[in-house]
Formats: structure tokens, sequence, C-alpha cells
């Protein structure tokens, strides 16, 4: 009898620790080991759902020229070798910085910009279920070109929170209820508008921070569903370590109970941490996901990258947990100043599958010092390897 349950508890050490090998890491493997774990356990096991997250989607003018075909835009090949990673979890989310508010606007780069209706058809088939869309650009162009922008993610059903069409769409929480039985509120709010006042009596067209407001929404958010993520547009531009505030808020979201918290606005990475709640809740927070697709040059602005987590819930309890971070860093690689737009052939490439095409100048050396940055306060992070 006691051989019988040494053996049992031997056979799940084990399966706990091929869970998290490190070595093994793919992007598949996050959730079919998992399955696989499961189903040899001979009681229910808790539900689990995975969850991406991408940095600053930022459609400089080179970039939706680059897309233009003969009838449109076509910017789906410059996520094709990025897309698998999206599509493999059970929810994606992206920071749509520019507002798609399509051609009948004009199209505008820097520093108002205007993008292609397009694009959110590219994150679509790309694997992106919602886009947060509170930012410091949201009001570049003001409330038509956002209005436009919402009906076309609308039209392709794609979720959008952080500004939207009235104060009815506002008060309407975005939850995502997966078929595992985990539903995922997502929330997200901006430092500003770049100096742009918001249209008076349309407080509903961007999301600002405000402390009250945030710990308000997500307490509401905790009741309505079993996992909170909120998306801050926050922090300094190029900056790659957060600031005092961001760590402020970080905490005071994580204290009101959410799971996890996804930042953006440096265009540069900022590490991972896991902060400890005062319900006792666990919240992995991203202080920037940094670029996903733009035409910034410098290195470390052409480098973004794949959040990946696992959400468990408590099969008693219904409390979650945050397991598993895996991190894939990206690269934006393009051909620089070969026409008169500064650029050509934009795609977005994981970093571990691109080191003998070196985008970059010594980018190995860069891979390595990426994760050295983004796991230093979270020594247990995962990346794939070469
Ligand atoms: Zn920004």
């Amino acid at each position: 009898m006691n051989r019988l349950f040494f053996l049992i508890l031997l056979f799940l050490l084990t399966a706990a620790c091929s869970q998290s090998d490190p070595a093994a890491f793919s992007a598949k493997d996050l959730t079919t080991k998992n399955s696989a774990v499961q189903a040899k356990q001979d009681f229910p096991a808790n539900p689990k759902i995975t969850l991406s997250a991408i940095g600053d989607i930022l459609i400089h003018s080179p970039i939706y020229h680059d897309a233009q075909t003969t009838d449109g835009y076509n910017f789906v090949p410059m996520f094709k070798n990025v897309a698998p990673y999206l599509k493999n979890t059970t929810l994606s989310i992206a920071n749509q910085e520019t507002m798609i508010g399509g051609t009948g606007f004009g199209l505008s780069g820097y520093p108002a910009f205007n993008s292609p209706k397009e694009v959110g058809d590219a994150l679509k088939a790309s694997g992106i279920d919602i886009v947060s869309i509170a930012n410091n650009h949201t009001l570049d162009r003001g409330g038509k070109a956002i209005q436009q922008a919402i009906s076309h993610w609308n039209a392709i059903d794609v979720l959008y929170t952080g500004a939207f069409k009235s104060e009815e769409d506002k008060e309407k929480l975005r939850v995502i209820r997966t078929a595992e039985g985990i539903d995922v509120a997502f929330l997200s709010y901006t430092y500003g508008t770049n100096g742009i006042p918001v249209p008076e009596n349309k407080d509903y067209l961007v999301n600002l921070i405000n402390e009250q407001t945030i710990k308000t929404e997500v307490k509401q958010a905790n009741q309505a569903a079993d996992a909170v993520v909120v998306s801050m547009h926050f922090g300094e531009e190029y900056q790659r370590m957060p600031n005092d505030y961001q760590k402020e808020l970080a905490q005071m979201i994580s204290d009101a109970g959410a799971h996890v918290i996804l930042g953006h606005h440096p265009h540069v990475l900022q590490p991972m941490e896991k902060l400890q709640g005062k319900k006792g809740n666990q919240t992995l927070v991203i202080y920037s996901l940094g670029n996903f697709l733009s035409a910034q040059e410098e290195t470390y602005r052409r480098i973004g990258g794949i959040l990946q987590v696992e959400l468990e819930k408590d099969r008693l309890d219904g409390s979650i947990s945050v397991n598993n971070p895996a991190f894939i860093p990206t690269i934006v690689d393009y051909t620089p100043f070969a026409n008169q737009h500064a650029g050509t052939d934009f795609k977005i490439l994981p970093m571990h599958t691109s080191l003998q095409e070196e985008v970059i100048p010594e980018q190995k050396k860069v891979f390595e010092d990426i994760k050295n940055h983004m796991s230093q306060w979270l020594p247990e992070l995962r990346f794939p390897s070469p």
C-alpha cells in the first residue's frame, strides 16, 4: 500500500516536473503538455487557459505604403511568422496604438496617425481576439476616426476596450467566456492623449488613468469574471526600466484584484514581475511589451515580443493562479531606404528563429541581453531556444 502511494506520488512529481521543464519550451507545448498531464490524473483537473499579449501596433506611413495592393492594403504577410504563437493560445490581445479609421479620412503616419482598416483584418487573421485602444494616439484624428475604427472592429468581430462608441457601449464590460469555463475581463487605460482634449461630454471616447476609477472597475470586473486583465498605456518613452509611478500603479491594480497587467507606451521592453495583491491574489505584470510592429529604427525599438501565460482556476474556490509565464522576443525586419518611403518588406520575426539571418548586428548577443533583461525580476520566465 505504501509502495503504491509512493509510486503515485513519484508519477505526479514527474508529471509536474516535465510540465515546467524550461528546456522543452515551444509555443505548442504550453497547451499540448498540460492536456496530457490532465488526462493522466484520476481526479478532475482545474480548468486552464492560455493568454498571449503583444505590444504596440504603430502603423507609420512606410508600413502602410509597403502593405498597399492594387485594390487596398494587405498586412497579413507581415504577421506570418508570429501568427502561429498567437493562434496557439486560448486568447490573444494586442495594443492597437493607431486608430484604423480607414482611407475615407486620408491615411496618416506620425505624429497624428490614421491607419487602414486592413490592419484589423490582419490582426484577426493572426489570432487576435481583442485590442486595447486607449493610448496617447486615440484622439489623433478625432472622434470620427474612432467611430470608423470601432465599426470595423465590430464588423470583423474583434472585441475592443479602452475607447468606446457611446456611454452605453462603455458601460458594457468586455468579458470573454472560454469553453474551458474561465471568464476573462479586459480593461484598458492611458496616461493621456498628447495634449488633445477629450471632447466635452464624450468621456467614453478614451479611458484616462484615474486611480479611483481603475480600482472600482477592476473590482467590478472581478465580480463579473474569473480573471481580470488590465492594459496600461504608461511609462516614459524609450526607458528600458519602469518608473516609480508605473510600479505604484501596478501594485494598486494588483491590490484591487487584477491577475495580469499589460504595460505599453515606452516602445522598448521593460521587465516582468509577479506581484502579490492585498487579497492574496497573484498578479503578473509586464511593464512594457515594446513595439510589435513599427518603423522605428533604433535596435531596442525594433524588439518586442509575445507574452504567454497560463491562467488556472481553482475548482473549489474559483481563485485564479497565473502560471508558466513565457516570452518570445520578436524583431521587426525591413529593408531600409529601399525607396522614398524609408523602408519596405516589413515583417515581424521571432528572434530565436532568425539568429542566422542577423536582422540586426550581433543578434545573438542582443537576444541574450533581452532574455536577461526580461527575466531579471522573474527567474522562472521561459524563452524559446534557437
Ligand atoms: Zn503610446
